[in-house]
């Protein structure tokens, strides 16, 4: 598989230098050339397979010739075999989910090493990474920013590997206390944590301001793990597949319901549907950040200031994945890209480009009451905890079933992307209930913690790398 920039001024590269370099040289991301349709009989050889022989197949012709379809499944063993639950991603119906009638489901995509939906991808990034620099006898440095929960789980997918080192930004003060132990415990001496006086936005400027620095880039050999890299999206696909299977698919379209901030995971989502997955809607479930929501409503995406929420990990209003769609739903249009992105106060889709927008994606946005009223509900009727990210997607998903989705017969999957112990503060002020951490994780509140407070300036993060 060959991979273009959404930017249109670098060459198409491999698979493997499409994951190494993360972004291309045009300051675009890298997008899969063709999106290869599974015929109804390859997709049924896969229902009910283990998780990581589903994600092997669905990567494997996207990273040939660089990998094929047994190194992917050895990795993906090894990957997966990281997470608490058998079936790695497992469904749990909701039946009677808020008297909407339709048939609901959470897809619990948090039993990974950092209880959070992103470790299913970068489990597998870390390997890839490594067997590749092993092959060329290279080392390299990780560098990314999170809002919370990329870092964690890029620190879990990287540590103890001696070819890498890993160096990750945060926005101080403005994660969650268990997100943040998660990383600055971590105290090998390949682990960097940066917390950076700013917003998540700014952090991932600072990132992208590093990878495009060339003699900081070459000196580190700086490698991307924020969604921008393809191998991540792709890697996400897994899971859509797993629960559509699951459900009846191909053989009955289903519906997935999505909390959505930097768009890597519902994109994930949309390509599993270019392979010929019948997915009706992907519902993006945003907070109060609602840039997303409102572009699906105007047409118009106009960057707002940050508003800190109770769902952190989605306070986000620059969806850097975003760029792949907009892309996409303008034919490949890499000038419309270019000139979009250049407009500091924003830019509107082309009408025929939205129109193709909304025929796959429906969006809305829940504040911070109605979060914590969910947690409440999901508590008393179905006697769970969930965290406040996987609340705005029960939410969004409720008044979606209640109205304009209401007529259509498909299963909706919510997306459960962390666990309720990784926010305990929400799930105590709605609940009252402290949601307790996982053996796995006891013992994080009292380990010793270790980062660095910088500002926000390339010349600080370039200082401490
Ligand atoms: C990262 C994250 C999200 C948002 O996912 P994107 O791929 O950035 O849209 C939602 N919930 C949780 C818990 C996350 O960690």
């Amino acid at each position: 598989m060959r991979y273009v920039s959404t930017r249109g001024l670098a060459p198409a590269v491999d698979f493997e230098e499409a994951v190494m370099s993360g972004m291309a040289p045009d300051g675009g991301l890298y997008l899969p050339e063709a999106f290869p349709k599974r015929s109804r009989e390859a997709w049924l050889a896969l229902r009910g397979r283990p998780f990581a022989e589903v994600c092997a197949a669905l990567l494997a012709p996207f990273a040939a010739p660089t990998f094929d379809v047994a190194e992917l499944r050895a990795l993906c063993d090894t990957a997966f075999a990281t997470f608490d639950h058998a079936e790695v991603a497992p469904l749990r119906p909701l039946p009677g989910f808020a008297g909407v009638g339709a048939e609901v489901a959470l897809l619990e995509l948090f039993h990974g090493p950092t209880l959070a939906f992103k470790d299913v991808a970068l489990q597998l990034l870390g390997l890839l990474f490594d067997a590749l620099l092993q092959r060329r006898g290279q080392a390299a440095t990780i560098l990314g920013a999170t809002s919370g929960d990329t870092g964690s789980a890029a620190i879990a997918g990287c540590r103890g590997r001696p070819a890498l080192r890993i160096a990750i930004l945060h926005p101080h003060g403005r994660t969650s206390d268990v997100q943040r132990r998660q990383m600055t415990t971590v105290l090998d001496d390949n682990v960097v944590n940066l917390a950076v006086r700013g917003s998540f936005d700014d952090c991932q400027a600072l990132v992208k301001a590093a990878f495009a620095d060339p003699a900081l880039r070459e000196r580190h050999r700086l490698l991307a793990v924020n969604s921008i890299n393809v191998a991540r999206v792709l890697a996400q696909m897994t899971y859509y597949a797993t629960a559509a299977l699951a459900l009846g698919a191909p053989d009955r379209p289903v519906r997935f319901c999505v909390p959505t901030g930097n768009f890597g995971d519902a994109l994930a989502g949309h390509w599993a549907r270019r392979l010929g997955l019948p997915i009706e809607v992907l519902l993006l479930a945003t907070n109060r950040n609602d840039v997303l929501a409102r572009g699906l409503a105007t047409g118009a995406l106009s960057p707002q200031p940050v508003q800190p929420s109770l769902s952190p990990s989605m306070d986000i209003t620059v969806s850097s994945n975003f760029e792949r769609l907009l892309y996409e739903v303008h034919g490949d249009d890499a000038a419309f890209v270019r000139a979009a992105l250049a407009r500091p106060a924003g830019y509107a889709l082309r009408p025929d480009a939205l129109q193709r927008l909304r025929a796959g994606f429906a969006a809305d946005s829940a504040d911070d009451a109605a979060t914590l009223a969910r947690i409440g509900q999901m508590h008393r009727d179905h006697g769970l905890l969930i965290d406040p990210h996987t609340a705005v997607g029960l939410e969004v998903a409720a008044r979606h079933l209640r109205g304009a989705g209401a007529a259509s017969q498909a299963p909706m999957v919510v997306l459960a992307t962390a666990h309720a112990a990784k926010f305990p503060d929400a799930v105590k002020a709605a609940t009252g209930l402290i949601a307790a951490l996982p053996p796995r994780l006891a013992g994080l509140s009292s380990a010793k913690e270790r980062y660095t407070v910088i500002d926000p300036t390339l010349s600080a993060v370039a200082a401490l790398l």
